[in-house]
């Protein structure tokens, strides 16, 4: 990704999180060279008839980082700013995640530059299953299974299925993940990022010494992985002083009724966010990250801690619900002050883990109930956990780097088994 089509802030920082795994596993330079890029990246238009009757082309991106473990696996998110170098970061972060989570699955991701919150649910529709016509040729089961990420939900990825399905001929459940339970989803995807966020987390208390409940957390982003998160910490009796949306946050030193807000969001909001949420003060999404509490959790956008306010956060442990919020400038602050980082690639694994499952599911039809999936995540993150924890110590490095070090190893071994295709 060091060439220009691919530069961008997000892959830049992707880039060098990767040379510095790489140079510290020694990994053969053939492999490593290949490993900078994706192994395809599509751009395409997406024109699409708006409710004034005329056509917007919108511009859809699909990244496919690598797929030496087994199909490729990514989100695909709807925001204003995804471009590709971005879409290429989170898609090489999703080849570590899958490859940490020992899930025999690839990297990819995709998206369009739009804003969900100002398109109609026709519009939105009509995008979305252009761009999946888009992109019909590079997705299927044993090819790509996008799922939801930012901007995205179960309705999406429903009319990415039937678009899909129409053009086979038939239904075909296992091209993407994160679909409603009525039609092939798995019970428990909504949950399981911010469900895994909180089972991260409670074995870093266990790691720290730290007794849960009456501890503190603050909570950025009010989605599906920040409210979820939210609503389990407070399930394990920790109080969530603070949570925010695009729209700003709200504080309470007493801690928020976590479920009422969530409440509030999804039926009393006129827009489905926080704005005018009856309980707290009012709080920015900066001062947010900077309050005193024992847990942050960014779970919104990335590049969210930087240098420049690294030196400010009051947190005991970081757990990453976003993709990248983190920068490289902010990790070594974060390292000389003692803050615990659970990383992204495996404090947010549980989306990808369930989407897994939901994948294996489809392809045999036969469906597990919701406490088999819950104790399967449970099983393979906390494993991933102590992994990471055993890396770090063994290697003396950061909790990032030793996760690293584990996903781009296995990605490197395949690679040197399956060798060069010329
Ligand atoms: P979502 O669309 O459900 O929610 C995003 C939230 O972030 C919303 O509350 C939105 O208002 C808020 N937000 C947007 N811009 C903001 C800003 N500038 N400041 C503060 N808040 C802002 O998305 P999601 O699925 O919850 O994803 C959130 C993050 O978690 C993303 O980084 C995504 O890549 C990552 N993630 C998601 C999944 C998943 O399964 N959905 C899995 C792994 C990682």
């Amino acid at each position: 990704m060091a060439t220009v089509e691919w530069r961008s802030p997000a892959s830049e920082m992707a880039v060098r999180q990767f040379e510095i795994a790489a140079e510290r596993l020694h990994l053969d330079k053939n492999v490593s060279a290949r490993l900078k890029r994706p192994d395809r990246a599509l751009i395409v238009s997406v024109p699409t008839r708006m409710n004034d009757g005329h056509v917007h082309v919108f511009t859809g991106y699909r990244v496919q980082h690598n797929d030496v473990l087994g199909p490729f696996k990514g989100g695909i998110r709807y925001h204003p700013d995804v471009n590709l170098g971005e879409v290429s970061a989170l898609a090489m972060w999703m080849t570590w995640k899958c490859a940490l989570a020992g899930l025999p699955l690839g990297g990819a991701k995709g998206g369009v530059a739009c804003d969900p919150s100002k398109i109609s649910r026709k519009e939105l529709q009509e995008m979305t299953r252009r761009y999946t016509a888009e992109i019909i040729n590079f997705i299927g089961p044993e090819m790509d299974v996008p799922a939801p990420d930012m901007g995205t939900n179960e309705q999406v990825m429903a009319w990415v299925m039937d678009t899909y399905s129409q053009h086979k001929g038939y239904a075909v459940p296992g091209v993407v993940t994160g679909k409603p339970v009525d039609i092939g989803g798995t019970q428990g995807r909504r949950e399981a990022t911010g469900r895994g966020v909180v089972y991260t987390i409670i074995e870093a208390a266990k790691h720290l010494g730290i007794d849960l409940p009456g501890r503190t957390a603050a909570v950025q982003g009010f989605g599906n992985v920040g409210s979820v998160a939210a609503k389990e910490l407070a399930g394990v009796g920790v109080k969530v002083i603070a949570v925010s949306d695009r729209t700003g946050g709200f504080y309470d030193a007493k801690g928020l009724p976590i479920e009422r807000v969530i409440d509030y969001v999804g039926k009393t909001s006129k827009n489905s966010t926080l704005e005018g949420c009856p309980w707290g003060e009012p709080v920015s999404n900066a001062d947010l990250l900077e309050l005193k509490c024992d847990i942050l959790i960014p779970a919104a956008l990335g590049m969210q801690i930087t240098g420049g306010n690294a030196g400010k956060l009051k947190c005991k442990v970081l757990a990453e619900g976003a993709n990248g919020p983190t920068t490289l400038e902010a990790d070594e602050v974060l390292k000389e002050k003692g803050i615990f980082v659970v990383p992204d690639i495996l404090a947010n694994a549980g989306g990808v883990i369930v989407s897994y499952f939901e994948w294996v599911q489809d392809l045999q039809n036969f469906f597990w109930t919701e406490e088999e999936i819950n104790k399967r995540l449970r099983d393979i993150l906390t494993r991933a956990f102590y992994e990471v924890l055993d890396m770090s110590r063994k290697e003396k490095v950061d909790m990032r780097l030793a996760a690293l070090m584990i996903g781009v190893n296995r990605v490197a071994r395949a690679m040197l088994w399956r060798g060069l295709y010329a």
